[in-house]
């Protein structure tokens, strides 16, 4: 990908005309793209999961209370809860990906991948993926190369951005970047990684964005976690070889057609959807509040 694929079509015929790993595309473009040494995206990709790793941590040992009030260690509750409704590794998969995106919602550090409100997927789902297969680091930066390749068409023929496609856009990109990992990683063909791709939009397909009060909280946080279960159960049926029958670039022009054609109202506006509601509005009517007492303290201590 010395050049940007516009198609996973492309990316395929690219991988299987040269023999190469989907991921060896994608590091040619970065190189290419911001003039640095292999060595150096891959110290980049390592200090990436370390930050990644670094949130999950965070969310799961400290206090995660949003100033809105909105997020209160949510995460953690998850985390020590006695009932695993699937399995353990599901409770934990489930508590990274909450964990990581409240260390956002708090203000904390994170890697926007591919944006901040959907920054608790990909930690969740490989930091999960990694501690069940006893995966090496070298195999989860390949996946983030791979998830990276994902997001560059998604970008190009979709958007990954909330306000301009809805959260079907950005955590549903999120999503689609982790099946991909999780196929790649457990030896899913090109073909069962793209599925995997394709199913996750299918999945995702709609999802509107609705954040109450215009903060990246509710639903936001909860979503990173249902979108972290999606891309495990995406790759789980591509891993199978069950068919997503659309094919992964006709789900993605899908995905942008969805997106242009949403309401305003559904675009990070908080006008529709939860921000909308009752209660939603009654929120945000507190938090406009809060924020001009914080205003006008600002101005009497200054
Ligand atoms: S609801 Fe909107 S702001 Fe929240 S995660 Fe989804 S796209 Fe981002």
């Amino acid at each position: 990908m010395a050049v940007q694929f516009k198609s996973f079509d492309e990316w395929q015929k690219e991988c299987k005309s040269k023999n190469l790993p989907l991921w060896q595309p994608v590091m040619d473009f970065e190189k290419k793209q911001k003039g640095r040494t292999e060595e150096e995206i891959w110290q980049g990709l390592i200090e990436a999961y370390k930050v990644m790793k670094d949130a999950v941590h965070t969310g799961l040992t400290e206090e995660m209370n949003s100033q809105s009030g909105l997020i209160q260690g949510g995460a953690k509750k998850v985390a020590n809860n006695k009932i695993a409704v699937l399995t353990p590794e599901f409770q934990k998969l489930v508590a990274r990906a909450l964990a990581a995106k409240e260390v956002n919602s708090c203000m904390g550090r994170i890697v926007a991948a591919p944006t901040a409100g959907a920054s608790g997927i990909l930690p969740g789902v490989l930091v999960t993926l990694q501690e069940i297969h006893n995966l090496e680091d070298k195999e989860i930066m390949e996946a983030l190369l791979v998830g990276a390749g994902v997001a560059l068409i998604l970008e190009q023929r979709a958007s990954l951005a909330g306000s301009v496609g809805g959260c079907q856009a950005e955590t549903g990109s999120a999503a689609a970047m982790g099946a991909a990992g999780i196929s790649y990683c457990l030896g899913g063909t090109i073909e069962q990684t793209f599925n995997a791709v394709a199913i996750t939009i299918q999945c995702m397909l709609g999802l509107v964005c609705d954040p109450v009060a215009g903060l990246v909280e509710v639903p936001c946080v909860v979503r990173n976690a249902s979108a972290a279960a999606i891309a495990n159960s995406s790759a789980q049926i591509a891993l199978s070889d069950v068919s997503a029958v659309i094919p992964v670039d006709e789900c993605v022009d899908a995905l942008g057609e969805v997106g242009q054609s949403m309401e305003e109202r559904y675009k990070e506006t908080a006008m529709g959807g939860l921000a909308a509601t009752k209660t939603g509005q009654a929120i945000s009517k507190r938090v406009l509040i809060q924020d001009i007492e914080v205003l006008d303290d600002d101005t009497s201590n200054g």
